[in-house]
């Protein structure tokens, strides 16, 4: 039977989408579209890697890119430190490695922002370095191929499927082999349910296609519950103006303004007494909408007051509704409650 890494590579060869990064094996260009493509999908990612190679045809092109202009060219793509780290491992290139990517696994993998995958992908690709680069779509064709049913986010799972592909790397053709894994994940072994089995190169050799189970590998742990957190948000206005706060530096929302809030869902018989023994001079209440915000692991379960005021209290920040939207950018949670200021800017 012909092993799997000559499949993978003669089909890869054969099969390969004609992507712009795949026209030479510039390290620089691996590079670049391995942190373009963590979170975004090919197609969204190529305008902006050709854009991107444009203003900055080289490493030293990209060490001495003004941050703002880095930033625009980065805009959309999100998750910017993505690109604050691109630049900052650019200039660490330039001043230790005279703007030369090193043919060493650890030297890139000490670069910022490079972690295994990206260190194995440029070092397999670029440089044909015997290193594996082991992704999500590479943990599920990995899954599948050998019917492994653990769970492929456990750390020691992903540790023993990297050696497993370590273990089969081709001599001469680690970079084909881990692109073909990776390609077979993206277009034929596909996530959710739809893995193309019927026209999988590897189907001969798959045990989970042998076993009919490829539709329920991989395997993943169950996500724990989000924490819920019940709370009151207080759209407090005096004199015009709308008090707003810092969150703390740390934890979540961290720096950002909010509207003030108390722990727990107030009734408003509640929210005046807490109000009074805060020494807030209270003209009138009006209960807001309720409102729900999830957050990646916890969920705000809101009350929201318009709370019209006698005197503006410290420890506040008071801003015009105007200023509010311009100036003092509000994360989403609070949007529903600030609805209301579209709707009646001047409050109660
Ligand atoms: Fe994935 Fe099906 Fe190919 Fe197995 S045969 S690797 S499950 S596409």
């Amino acid at each position: 039977m012909v092993p799997l890494p000559n499949i993978l590579c003669r089909w890869f060869t054969e099969n390969k989408r004609d992507l712009p990064w795949r026209q030479d094996k510039n390290p620089y260009h691996i590079w670049l579209s391995e942190i373009m493509l963590q979170q975004t999908r090919v197609e969204a990612v190529i305008p902006y890697y050709e854009r991107f190679l444009a203003a900055c045809p080289t490493v030293h092109d990209l060490a001495a890119l003004e941050e703002q202009k880095l930033l625009k060219l980065w805009e959309g793509l999100g998750y910017y430190s993505r690109a604050r780290n691109l630049q900052k491992a650019a200039c660490i290139l330039c001043e230790q490695y005279g703007g030369i990517f090193p043919a060493d696994f650890h030297a890139l993998h000490s670069l910022p922002g490079i972690g295994d995958y990206t260190a194995g992908a440029i070092g397999s690709i670029a440089f044909g370095l015997p290193v594996p680069a082991v992704d999500g779509n590479v943990l599920r064709v990995m899954a599948r191929l050998s019917g492994d049913s653990r769970p492929i986010d456990d750390p020691k799972v992903k540790k023993d499927i990297t050696m497993q592909v370590q273990q089969l790397l081709p001599a001469g053709q680690s970079g084909d082999f881990n692109q073909a894994l990776m390609e077979l994940g993206a277009t034929v072994c596909l996530p959710h349910g739809a893995p193309k089995c019927q026209s999988c190169p590897a189907a001969s050799l798959c045990t989970a296609f042998q076993q009919g189970t490829a539709l329920s590998l991989p395997a993943r742990t169950p996500k724990k519950p989000r924490k819920i957190q019940q709370r009151t948000i207080l759209l407090l206005h005096c004199q015009g103006k709308i008090a707003v706060r810092r969150r703390p530096a740390k934890g979540l929302l961290a720096g950002l303004w909010e509207l003030p809030a108390y722990e727990g869902v107030l009734s408003p018989d509640a929210l005046r007494q807490a109000l009074a023994q805060d020494g807030f001079s209270v003209r009138e209440i009006l209960s807001l909408r309720p409102a729900k915000h999830i957050f990646t692991h916890i969920e705000w379960h809101m009350a929201g007051y318009d709370i019209a005021l006698n005197a503006c209290p410290d420890g506040f920040t008071w801003a015009t509704p105007h200023e509010l939207r311009g100036a003092y950018a509000l994360p989403s949670a609070f949007r529903p409650f600030l609805q209301t200021l579209e709707d009646n800017p001047d409050g109660l």
